[in-house]
Parts: C-alpha cells; structure tokens; sequence
C-alpha cells in the first residue's frame, strides 16, 4: 500500500487508469512519464494519504512523510541536483489534484525551497532577474495559498514598484527592482506576523498538508455539493521538480488542445506567452500568442510539441488539453487531460477519430454527451458570452427549454396568437401558463415566466414542442394592466423586441442573431452508429401529426403516448365543442340537450387528428391516452368573462326545467364551483373519468378505430394502441376495457373492415404497480407514468414542491436530484422493476414502455434500459434518449 509514486522520464509505477488513488493530475503525470515523455520528475501523495490526513487531525503520518523523503532523493537523482541546494538548486511545485478537477480548491505554489540563501545562489548561476522573480513568485504563492495573506496585497506592492520605474509589464522589471519587490513582499508578511520558513523541507511539509487541508474548506464542500461530485477518496498532492518559463526569452510557457474544443477542427489550437511561468497565460497580464506561431520562434519545441500531444491524444484515445513549459529551448510537458468541448466539437471529433481508426465506434459512441447532442438540436444564439451580447442581458431565470428565440413581447396567450395571425413573431411573457395558455403559447416562439419550475406547466409544454423557454425569472415583475414588464432595471413595453436563451436561461434585450442547428452529414453517420448498439426502442410523445412527423424524422420508432386532450385547446370551435361535452355530461340536468350531440361534434374532432397521427406513423404503433385530465380544468377560470358568457349559453338549454334565465346561470355557476376539488391530482381524473361517464370512453375508443379502419382503407398501416390512465385497481382496467373492446366489435362490424389494436394500460398509481400481476391479464402493455408514479410514491406534489422544498432537499443532500428529472432508481425504480416483474409473470409477452419526462433523462434511461422494450420522449429529445439507450448498452 503505497504512499507515494514517483514519476520520471521513461518510469513510473503510477498510471492513467489509477485516477481515483492518484487524481486526474496525477494518474496523468505518471502516464506522460511512463510514455516517455519529457515531464520534469517528481511525485504524487495518493488521495488515501488525504484520508489518513484527516483521520489524523490534519497531520501528515511520519511514515508517509519518511516515503516523501525517499522520493525527493529519487527525484533528485533523475533530475541531477539537490533540492535547495544553494549551489544549483532544485526547486519544487506543489499542486493539488482531485479525481475529477475541483476549482474549489488550493491553488499552485510554484519555486518552493528558495530563501535568502539559496536565492543569491541561484542569482549567481542564472543571474539576478531570474531568480528574484522566482522568489517574489515563491513568497506571493506561499503567501496567498499556505498562510492566508491576501494576493492583492502582493499586488499592490508589485504596481507600486512598476509605477515608481514607469513600467507596465512584469516581464520589463529589472534584477534590483524584483529585490525590491522581494523586500517589499517581505515587508507584507512582517506585517501580518508571518514569515516563509527558511527550512525547504518545513517549506514542503506545509505546502502538502495545505493541499490536503483545502480539500474539506467550505469553499471546496459547496463546490462538491453543488456539483453533486461524490464517492472521491480526498485529494492528492503532485510534488514536481520546476522548470522554467521565465528564464529567457528562449522560454515560455502555454496550454493547448490538440483539436479546437470549439468546432473540433483537427489543429493544435492554443496560446503561450514568452518568458512568462505558472498561469501569467491565463492571469491577462501580457496577450498570449497563438501556439501557431511557435513554429517561428520556438521550432524544436514546437515539433516536439507537435508530436506530443499527437501522441497523447492517439494514446489517451481522445482529444487532450495540455500544459506545457518551454526552457530554454527544451520543452516538458506538465498535464494532460481529456479537453472540455462544445457540443458541435464532441461530434466532430468522435467521428473522426473513429473514422481514422484512433477509437473504436463504441468509444465515438461514449466521447458525446447526451447534453452535446441536446446543444446541435437547437438554434443557438450567435457570439454568445462576446460583450455585444453580455452587454444585452437583462435577467436569468431557469433553462427550461433550450434553443434560441427571438421576438416581441406580448402579455396574454390571446394577444400571442392575434400577433402571431398577423404575421408577427412573439415572446409571451407570463407570471405563470396554465393550459387555458397553450394556444398562445404555441403561437410563440418562446415563453417567459416569472414562477414555476423546471416542471411548471410552461416548462413541460415547452419542452414538448422544443420551444425555447425561461421560468422561474425571480426578479421578472408583470403589470398585465399597463402590458408592462421589468427586468434588469429596464421596463419593457408590449411589442419592445426580446431574445430568449432557453439554453442559459438568460434574457435579453433586443433581437440578437440566431443560428440554425447544423444537421451536418456527420450527425447522421455518429447517429447511424448509436442505433447499431442500442437494445430498446425509442419512441416518441406527439400530440399532432407535425410532431409526430417530426419526431419521425428524428428516428422515433412509434408513439408511446398521444395525450388526446392536448387536442382539445387547438381551435375555438373544439373549446366549444369540450366545454358542451361536459356540460352534457356533469353540468346539466338529464334529458337536457343532446348527449349524443356533444359527444358526436367532438368524436369528429378526434377522428380527423388520429388519421393524421395514423398516417404520419405508418406502419409504427400509436399509443393514445384516453382523457385524464380533471373536467374542470376545461371550463373558463370563475369569474372570468368567458365562464359569464358560456354559462348565458348553457341556460338557453337548461331554461326549460329550471325556470328563469338568471337562476339557470346561477345554478351553472355553482355546478361549476362545484366541479373544483380540493385535491384534482388526486381526484376525479384519469380511468375514474371514464368509469364514471363511460361514454366518453366509449366515444374515444370509436374516434381511434374509426380513423385506423379509415386510413387503412388509403394504404395506411394504423397500429392503434389504447391506454388507460390511472388504473390502480383491476376492476377499474376491467371496466374500461370492456368499453373499448364493445366499441371495437362495433366499428369493425359497421365498418365491415377491422385492424389490430392492442389495449394497455398505464402504471402511474403506486397500487396499480403492487397489482401489475391483476392488470397483466387485462392489458397488452404497460407504460409507466413516471410523473404520476414519482409524484405519488413520495407524496410529492409535482406543482408544488419544486417552489417551495424540492430545491432544499438536493442542496442539503437529502435527496440527490429533483426527481421529476432524474428517476428517483432506488424507491420509484424499485417499483417500476417490481410491476415489470409482476406483469411478465402473468403475461411474457407484456410490451412494457416510459413515457413520463424520465423517458428523455439519459440517467433515468440508463436505469430503465434493462426493464422496459422502449423509453418514450418529446420529439425533439428522440436523438438523446437514442444515444443515452446506446451509451446504455456498451
Ligand atoms: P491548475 O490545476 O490550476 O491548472 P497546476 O497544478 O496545473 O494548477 O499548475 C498551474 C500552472 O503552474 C501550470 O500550468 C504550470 O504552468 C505551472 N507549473 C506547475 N508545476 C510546474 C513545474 N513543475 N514547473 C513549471 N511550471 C509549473
Ligand atoms: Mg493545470
Ligand atoms: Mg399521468
């Protein structure tokens, strides 16, 4: 059990598959040297020694640090002087180095092992300006990031004396004017009552216990929290002898990416300053040059660098970003790592280097992250983070949908699609939607809200049809009257122009440039692959025949769920034709109007939208959700004008039996307060609907067959498959099914035609899970709600919850993600293995499914792929629930 590994040219016992013992730094460091490669030697204290560091009260046990000065002998030898020695010193960084990388820790110290003594030594050999810039950087570093003293007072100190010689850059300051930086920085430790020891080794010992402290600093705790990074040992400590960027203009140091981590061209791309050490690169103090123009002034580095990082890169088995250091000449590679990238490069460098034989296809597979893909199959603003588009932000909300949006704000879902008639694009900007809202929220090319969460109403929808949209915008404040808005300061008028980033979350004024997705050849090749290793389906959740053409194009294999009453909002006259439906049915007296009328006007309706489903599916099965929804949430808001004017309506045909006009309209205005529950999630929705007015099922069950013999009759194949929502009891999928399949026998027999259809049903109550073995004898399928099934297995309101605890609960680590996002696995996913395993022991043959917002969460996917035949998704997610299947299954 080792405590230390030592890395040299040519030698190692460490290596890149040791990241969790070594960090990523580390493990890398250790690799660049087995490789051979020119890494300055040194060593890594293993992330256990973090552990016993702790477990030790912040002490460093003696036997490690015995291991610590075999090392520094080891390393020694390799690098052929002693450390601190004041003839010809050796000096040290010390660096800190996580299993995955952790901005919320310590930072570099660089030079250890200078003090007054050994400084004139290295003065003599290198001369005074080297050494004395190496020792302000030591006393900086040391300062800052071992005992507390603040950087800006160094700073400070540095201008002072840049000021008093009139110089700008650090790189102009003389040998005596970096001593008197040096006594100036002295000055500053005095001051606070510290002083650099003038031991070197008391010197490493407090560099390598400060690492391992800023691995628990509350800092560094949050930055795990929020990152939810768990499971890591601690972090290790990497001890490497220096070389140095700042010896003369023949050094310099830099980083680079052996493709471009922005559109993954295939190109050394990076940047690299001369006569500079440590991060001054990044720091801005100087402009750094193009790694290009190495070629000029640096040419043997620079092939050597060359042949690196291709090297790296072809070992690594992907696309690396490294640091590098150039000394007089020489070049030392100092870390490598696989580099961050957008998503339009992850799919440009997964498929070329599958294509020139550097991975397997599998490993192309893996290299893109389902979030890369989500970014190539949206719209996307032009230049973001530049200052022309920084400077438009006006606000940050919630990302909920993403995708760029452009258009000019309207305060009501009416007025969006009036504008939106006219020609206009818009932006509907709302405190919240509700499904009154969807035709105008359809009509717009974004929406913004000032409440709700990543699962409010307006997220959902958006998501659904891909429609860029922002929610919870805090400081968002609505005056409906005035058809005014605030934000960032700046008041915004109905029609003033708006851009919506649904990726970010951001806000801005103004019409910002758009791009269009690019559907390079690329992306059909990359996707051509994923579905060579997927083992499920994938389908899609469409509620039109435009979405369901388009989730065709985007590879769906069917349609796992047709939300019918989704239709229902799309034109007035079908409003009008629901709101009767259920006048008929609950509002007024029997014998009144004309149940087969209302029910007859509205059948129409649905038939025309599932021939136009049937037919953009051909030959793919369509799953189609008889109503769920609670009645009322049909019905105008009380107190509204429209309620006013349906229930003056409603009264003409009431008005026999009940006498006067006015008293018919009361009556219809308490029927409908009436209709409202004090629980509707739990109330009379879903299968409880269709039981107690069979009719309506009735009614759906012949619009599906209709359409499907209808379309058949054209060529079409229709593959009806009809699902029953809410079932928690087998007697109420017994019910139903009865219903469907009599309404069957009738549309075949008048019909003098038939077609295959399959019934199903949903598993979304937690008791219908228990009692899957009952419903498996009634149903051809399951599909499992997760909404539903998440939001009744922990008692979690979906409308609720995420505004007032959900938030809390993933902050303080009660639960580890929201999950209405990400498949709670160990207590909804228990129950979804269960009911699986219940319904295939009655029935083997059972075709079981996803389709609630889980079916386009690749972790959540990742956890189903080995229960259910097909996850089910948006249209526009069809690409990663693909992937993800794919990821799932290598
Ligand atoms: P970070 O994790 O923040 O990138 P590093 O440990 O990589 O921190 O150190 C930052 C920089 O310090 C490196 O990029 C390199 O320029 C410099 N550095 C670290 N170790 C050495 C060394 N042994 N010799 C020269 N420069 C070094
Ligand atoms: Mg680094
Ligand atoms: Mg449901």
């Amino acid at each position: 059990d080792r405590a230390v590994y030592v890395f040299k040219k040519g030698d190692s016992a460490g290596g890149k598959e040791m990241k969790q013992l070594l960090g990523g730094k580390g493990a890398n460091l250790c690799e660049m040297a087995r490789l051979g490669l020119r890494v300055p030697p040194g060593f890594t204290i293993t992330t256990k020694v973090c552990q016993e560091f702790y477990k030790a009260g912040g002490k460093l046990p003696d036997r490690v640090w015995n291991d610590i000065l075999a090392a520094v002998a080891e390393v020694e030898a390799a690098y052929g002087a002693k450390f601190a020695d004041p003839q010809n010193p050796l000096l040290f960084s010390v660096r800190s180095g996580a299993a995955v990388s952790m901005p919320g820790m310590m930072d570099t110290v660089l030079n250890l092992g200078l003090n007054d003594e050994v400084v004139e030594g290295l003065a003599r050999v290198r001369g005074d300006r080297f050494a004395f810039d190496c020792y302000r950087r030591l006393l900086d570093m040391f300062g800052d990031v071992v005992l507390g003293i603040e950087h800006k007072q160094f700073e400070a100190e540095m201008h002072a004396v840049k000021e008093a010689r009139g110089i700008k850059l650090d790189v102009e300051l003389t040998g005596p004017d970096l001593r008197e930086v040096v006594r100036r920085f002295k000055a500053v430790f005095a001051a606070a009552g510290k002083s650099l020891p003038d031991d070197p080794l008391e010197q490493l010992r407090l560099s390598i216990n400060a690492v391992f402290g800023s691995w628990n600093t509350p800092r560094a705790v949050k930055y795990r929290e929020i990152n939810r990074i768990r499971g890591l040992l601690g972090t290790a400590v990497n001890v490497q002898s220096m070389v140095y960027g700042n010896l003369n203009d023949n050094s310099g140091t830099g980083v680079c990416f052996t493709r471009n981590p922005a559109t993954g061209e295939k190109k050394l791309y990076g940047e690299y300053l001369p006569n500079a050490q440590g991060e001054d690169v990044v720091a801005g103090i100087r402009t750094p040059l193009d790694v290009q123009h190495m070629a000029d002034n640096f040419a043997v580095a620079y092939e050597d660098l060359v042949a690196n990082t291709n090297l790296l890169e072809k070992h690594m088995r992907d696309m690396q970003d490294c640091e590098f250091t150039v000394q007089d000449g020489v070049l030392f590679m100092l870390q490598t790592r696989n580099g961050k990238r957008t998503g339009p490069a992850a799919l440009q460098v997964a498929v070329a280097m599958a294509s020139e034989g550097m991975v397997s296809r599998e490993e192309a597979v893996l290299m893109v992250e389902p979030r890369h893909l989500d970014q190539l199959l949206h719209p996307m603003f032009k230049g973001v983070g530049k200052a022309e588009y920084t400077s438009a932000v006006l606000g940050k909300g919630l990302p909920a949908s993403p995708g760029a949006a452009v258009g000019r704000v309207v305060f009501s879902a009416e007025d969006a699609e009036k504008w939106d008639k006219d020609g206009e694009q818009v932006i509907l900007v709302r405190l919240e939607t509700s499904p009154e809202d969807v035709g105008g929220m359809h009509a717009a090319q974004g929406i913004l809200t000032a409440r709700g969460g990543m699962t409010s109403h307006a997220a959902v929808v958006a998501r659904g049809w891909g429609k860029p949209c922002v929610c919870g915008i805090d400081k968002l404040e609505v005056d409906y009257a005035a058809r005014t808005a605030t934000l960032g300061g700046k008041l915004i008028n109905e029609g003033d122009y708006v851009s919506v980033n649904g990726t970010s979350g951001e806000v801005l004024l103004g019409r910002q440039p758009v791009q269009a997705p690019e559907m390079s050849g690329s992306l059909a090749v990359f996707m051509e692959w994923v579905d060579s290793f997927r083992k499920i389906g994938v389908w899609t959740n469409a509620d039109t025949p435009e979405d369901a053409a388009m989730a065709r194009k985007n590879g769906a294999q069917g349609i796992g769920l047709v939300r019918t009453e989704h239709m229902f909002f799309a034109t007035p006259e079908r409003i009008a034709a629901v709101r009767r439906m259920i006048a008929v049915e609950e509002l007024l007296e029997e014998g009144t109007g004309s149940a087969a009328d209302a029910l007859a006007a509205l059948k129409e309706f649905q038939r025309e939208d599932f021939e136009g489903i049937f037919t953009a599916m051909d030959g793919l099965p369509v799953t189609i959700r008889l109503l769920d929804p609670p009645l009322h949430e049909f019905l105008p808001h009380e107190g509204t004008p429209e309620l006013d004017s349906l229930c003056d309506t409603l009264a003409v045909e009431m008005k026999g039996r009940a006498g006067q006009h006015m008293s018919a309209v009361k009556i219809l205005k308490s029927r409908i307060h009436g209709l409202q529950e004090a629980n509707p999630m739990l109330g009379l929705r879903g299968c409880r609907l269709g039981i107690r007015h069979p009719d309506i099922t009735e009614m759906q069950a012949t619009a599906i067959l209709e359409a499907a013999v209808n379309v058949s009759k054209r060529g079409v194949q229709a593959l009806p498959h009809i699902m029953v929502p809410l079932v928690g009891f087998e007697e109420e999928l017994a019910h139903q099914v009865r219903v469907i399949r009599s309404a069957a026998e009738a549309v075949f027999s008048s019909a003098g035609s038939s077609v295959d259809y399959k019934v199903g049903t949903m598993i979304e109550v937690p008791r219908g899970a228990l009692r899957a073995g009952d419903l498996a004898k009634h149903a051809d399928f399951f599909s499992f709600g997760t909404n539903d099934l998440t939001q009744m297995t922990c008692g979690f309101s979906r409308d609720d919850a995420e505004a007032k605890f959900l938030p809390l609960y993933v902050a303080q680590g009660i639960l580890p993600a929201d999950p209405f996002e990400e498949l709670d696995t160990s207590g909804v996913g228990e129950l979804i293995q269960l009911a699986a395993d219940r319904g295939r022991a009655t029935r083997p043959d059972l075709h079981l499914g996803i389709c609630g917002e889980h079916g386009g969460d690749p972790k959540s996917i990742e956890f189903v792929a080995g229960i259910v035949d097909y996850v089910s998704c948006s249209p526009l997610r069809v690409p990663i629930a693909r992937l993800a299947a794919a990821q799932a299954a290598i």
